[in-house]
């Protein structure tokens, strides 16, 4: 019988390539607690219903990429493909709302979509977003994009296109959608399927799409922005005038309309054109009727998500280095210095340092050539005489130098320790 692989559209993220999801991790929950932002667990499967109403049946992600089953109780259920639906019934659900003023949530977890899979689109696949609830104030739109911003900025992303639109209120929505319905029956037959399929659906949708005849329709189509209210208007002139007191760069896409139905006023997405054709890495906006529409409070609402894999590629091709290195590296020849060995590294983890004891039982020399290997700072050797007088080698790994230590100097001089391996590790990295 063959081995059994991974399911398609899913993949292990291996040891090496771990390093990089903590760091973006780490980078991440220090900026989103810095901004203020509270973390929110919610379960990775819900009720279907949920998703139906609070991403849109006329969506992609409702329509056709949904894992949804009967489970033993015969309710329906959804795997979660996206984040903002569970976050926004939790906070009903819980009464967040009862709290008062605003409520900044994060969440971060594994999301799933039934795609073609392609480098940067899985099934199981990672995000990292926040909401924003309770607030109607362009500042709330820009402080989220900032902190996106600030993110990529962190994480040493070389450069990326932020596009911004806005999408109005529903009313506006409906009179720029009667006319784009308008403008696109004119060239119905030009279309590409999936966009003819849209015109009734979801038409707004067709601005976004791939194809390239598709887009040059969609070039000359009705500008959304010609559409906008008053209000709206004024709302998405501070957010513009914001992003430009912050320094923060943006393009104006009217045809950046989002897959998900709830957006209002601001949308947003920030590509990594390195990326290729999976090169937008976050998107968000505006979504004042969401919280209503699934049975709770009107609440105003602005949020986004960052694609983890699409982010961590370009963190990998970028060569950005990490360094996760161990500080020891502890080595050992005979029954009694093994002994010492695990004790030796047991009070070295207390007081802080990361150690590695080599368990291979394999020669003294080929324990060497592992410390080696291992990137430790340095080298801990034990062999009879060392466990017979109660010392140890220290091996610099870097220089090759070696002195002898008792081994009590390794908890009386902790400091000084860990200064010679931080200087070490400055001296590798510049
Ligand atoms: P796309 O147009 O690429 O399908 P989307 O509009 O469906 O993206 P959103 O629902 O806005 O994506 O999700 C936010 C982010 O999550 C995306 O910008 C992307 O980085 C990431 N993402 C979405 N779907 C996938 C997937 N199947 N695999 C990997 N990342 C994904
Ligand atoms: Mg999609």
């Amino acid at each position: 019988m063959g081995s059994i692989q991974v399911s398609r559209g899913t993949r292990d993220i291996l040891p090496e390539e771990v390093i990089y999801w903590q760091h973006v991790e780490a980078t991440a929950r220090q900026l989103l607690h810095q901004a203020a932002y509270r973390e929110l667990r919610t379960p990775i499967f819900e009720q279907t219903h949920l998703f139906e109403r609070g991403i849109g049946e006329a969506t992609d992600v409702v329509g056709k990429e949904m894992y949804t089953f009967k489970d033993r109780g015969d309710r329906s259920i959804t795997l979660r493909p996206e984040g903002t639906a569970g976050a926004v019934r939790s906070f009903i659900e819980n009464k967040l709302y009862a709290q008062g003023g605003v409520q900044r949530l994060w969440y971060i977890g594994p999301m799933f979509r039934y795609e073609r899979p392609q480098a940067g689109r899985q099934r199981q696949f990672h995000q990292i977003g926040l909401e924003c609830l309770g607030s109607t104030d362009a500042r709330a739109d820009v402080e989220a994009i900032a902190i996106a911003s600030q993110l990529l900025k962190s994480l040493g992303v070389p450069e990326w296109t932020l596009s911004l639109n806005s999408l109005g209120t529903s009313e506006d929505r409906q009179k720029y959608r009667a006319a784009l319905v308008n403008y696109l029956n004119q060239y119905k037959d030009d279309l590409d399927p999936d966009s003819q399929d849209r015109l009734q659906r979801n038409p707004l949708r067709i601005l976004d799409s791939k194809d390239p005849e598709t887009k040059e329709i969609a070039q000359s189509a009705p500008n959304i922005l010609d559409y906008l209210g008053p209000d709206s208007k004024q709302h998405f002139d501070q957010v513009q005038q914001l992003l430009t007191d912050l320094d923060i760069a943006y393009t104006l896409n009217p045809c950046l309309v989002r897959g998900l139905d709830y957006y209002t006023h601001t949308a947003f997405e920030f590509e990594l054109d390195e990326l290729g054709n999976q090169a937008t890495v976050c998107g968000g906006g505006r979504y004042d009727r969401l919280v209503a529409e699934l049975g709770g409070p009107e609440t105003p609402a602005v949020g986004w998500a960052i694609g983890m894999e699409r982010l961590i590629l370009l963190l990998q091709k970028a060569e950005i280095a990490l360094n996760q290195s161990l500080d020891f590296y502890c080595v050992a020849r005979g029954v009694e210095a093994k002994a010492q060995a695990l004790l030796i590294c047991q009070n070295l983890r207390k007081n802080g340092f990361s150690v590695e004891m080599d368990l291979s039982g394999s020669a003294f020399g080929k324990q060497l050539k592992r410390a080696d290997r291992s990137g430790a700072v340095a080298c801990l050797i034990l062999g009879d005489t060392e466990a017979c007088d109660r010392t140890l080698q220290l091996k610099w790994l870097q220089s090759g130098e070696q002195e002898t230590l008792p081994q009590a100097d390794l908890n009386t001089q902790t400091n000084q320790l860990q200064h010679q391996i931080a200087a070490i590790r400055s001296k590798i990295s510049t």
